[in-house]
C-alpha cells in the first residue's frame, strides 16, 4: 500500500486523515550500541521498585493480577503528596506523563483562545493541538534559546512548556515563572518538569499561592522507569478534578497493579534517586567541557542530555557517522535546530565512547 492509499482508505474518519503523530525516538532492536538518543536514565531504577514488581506478581497475595488495578491509585498519590507536602485530591497519575498532558491539552488548555508554547520545544505539543483540535500560537525563543516572559502577556488559552525545555536543556528560573503566573491569572500555566531533578528548582512550592500552576512531572527520566510509564500532575484540586473527569471519561485503570507498587517503591529510595542524580549531572559537565574542547557550541543544560552544534560539521552527516560507530544520537530535522545533535547523558564510559567517536569525525 502506498502512502495515498493509505490515506484514501475508506474505512478511516476524518480524524484519522487529519493526524500528524509524534514520532519517538528510535529503540533498536541491535545490541551494544551506545544509545543516547530518548533521555533514558543509564544507572536503572531502584533495587527496591523491581522488588516491588516482583512482590506484586506473588499469586500468594491477594492483591494479585487477577484483580483489577486500584482505580484511583490512592497509595501512590499519597506517597507523592507526602513527598511534596501536598493533600491527595492535589495528585493527578496517569500512565507515562504524555498520557497526563494528553489529558491537561483536552481539559485544561482547550478554549477560544490559543494555547502558547515556545516554537522550539516538546514537539508532542502540537500534536495534542492537532489531535483535540485545539487553536495554539507559538512563540519564538531567542536567539540563545532563553525564553521571554514578556512574549506570554498576549491573551491566551493557557502556557505550556517544559522547565528545562526540550530540546534544548535551558532552564527557565523560578523567578521568571512566577511573572508569568501573576500575569496569566486568568489561564492554566503548565510547567513540564520532566528534566526538573537534573539540577532545576522545581514549581511545585508556588502551587499554594496559583491556583491556576500544573505541575507535570515523570518517572521516565530521573528515577529511571521509563518502561513503567507513569507520570503525573500536581496543582490546586479544581485543576486535577478536571483531570479526573477526562480520566474517567477514557481509561479508568492507566496505571495497572505493577506500575503502582514499582512506583510507590521508587519514591521510598531517596538514596537512589539522589545518587543517580548527582551522577547524571557530574557526567554531563565533564561531557560539556570534552565537547567544548572539541570546538561545540553547547547550550547550557540543566537536563540529563545536551544540545549541541559544531560550526564547522553538518549535525546530519555527523549523527550518521556516529551511527556507523554504533552510537544513537537525536537529530530534529526542525526550523532553527536542524544543527543541533541532542545526546543524552550516558554513563561516563558511555560519554567517552561518544567523545572519542566525535572526536575522530572531526578530524575527518
Ligand atoms: C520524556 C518527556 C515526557 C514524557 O515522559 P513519559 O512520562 O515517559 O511519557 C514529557 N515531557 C517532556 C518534555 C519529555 O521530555
Amino acid at each position: 500500500m502506498t502512502p495515498s492509499d493509505t490515506a484514501m482508505n475508506p474505512y478511516w474518519s476524518d480524524v484519522v486523515r487529519g493526524l500528524t503523530p509524534y514520532v519517538p525516538g528510535e529503540q533498536p532492536k541491535l545490541a551494544n550500541l551506545v544509545k543516547l538518543n530518548t533521555n533514558e536514565n543509564p544507572y536503572g531504577p531502584s533495587p527496591r521498585a523491581i522488588a516491588a514488581i516482583r512482590d506484586a506478581l506473588d499469586d500468594k497475595q491477594c492483591d494479585n493480577l487477577r484483580l483489577y488495578p486500584d482505580p484511583n491509585a490512592e497509595r501512590l498519590k499519597a506517597a507523592i503528596a507526602g513527598l511534596h507536602g501536598l493533600e491527595t485530591s492535589q495528585v493527578f497519575v496517569g500512565n507515562g506523563s504524555d498520557e497526563v498532558l494528553a489529558h491537561v491539552f483536552l481539559g485544561l488548555l482547550k478554549h477560544a483562545r490559543p494555547v502558547l508554547f515556545p516554537d522550539i520545544t516538546y514537539s508532542f505539543y502540537p500534536v495534542y493541538c492537532g489531535l483535540y483540535d485545539i487553536a495554539f500560537e507559538t512563540m519564538a525563543l531567542s536567539d540563545d534559546f532563553s525564553l521571554r516572559v514578556a512574549d506570554y502577556t498576549r491573551p491566551n488559552g493557557g502556557i505550556i512548556f517544559p522547565n528545562p525545555n526540550a530540546p534544548t536543556g535551558r532552564l527557565l528560573p523560578l523567578a521568571d515563572i512566577e511573572q508569568l503566573l501573576q500575569s496569566n491569572r486568568d489561564s492554566v500555566v503548565v510547567i513540564d518538569e520532566a528534566y526538573i531533578d537534573f539540577g532545576g528548582e522545581s514549581a511545585i512550592p508556588l502551587i499554594a499561592r496559583y491556583p491556576n500552576l500544573l505541575v507535570v512531572q515523570t518517572l521516565s527520566k530521573s528515577r529511571a522507569l521509563a518502561g513503567l510509564r507513569v507520570g503525573f500532575a500536581l496543582g490546586h484540586a479544581g485543576l486535577i478534578e478536571a483531570l479526573e473527569r477526562i480520566k474517567n471519561s477514557f481509561n479508568s485503570y492507566p496505571l495497572d497493579r505493577l506500575a503502582i507498587a514499582g512506583a510507590v517503591a521508587s519514591f521510598e529510595d531517596p538514596a537512589h534517586f539522589d545518587s543517580s542524580c548527582k551522577a547524571v549531572i557530574a557526567t554531563r559537565e565533564r561531557l560539556v567541557h570534552a565537547m567544548r574542547a572539541l570546538g561545540f557550541d553547547v547550550i547550557p543544560s540543566a537536563a540529563n542530555f545536551v544540545f549541541a552544534r559544531h560550526p564547522a560539521h553538518d549535525a546530519e552527516k555527523s549523527t550518521l557517522a556516529l551511527r556507523q560507530r554504533g552510537i544513537i544520537v537525536r537529530h530534529f530535522k526542525l526550523p532553527r535546530i536542524e544543527q543541533y545533535l541532542r545526546i543524552t547523558i550516558g554513563t561516563d564510559a558511555e560519554c567517552e565512547t561518544l567523545v572519542t567517536a566525535l572526536r575522530e569525525i572531526l578530524a575527518g
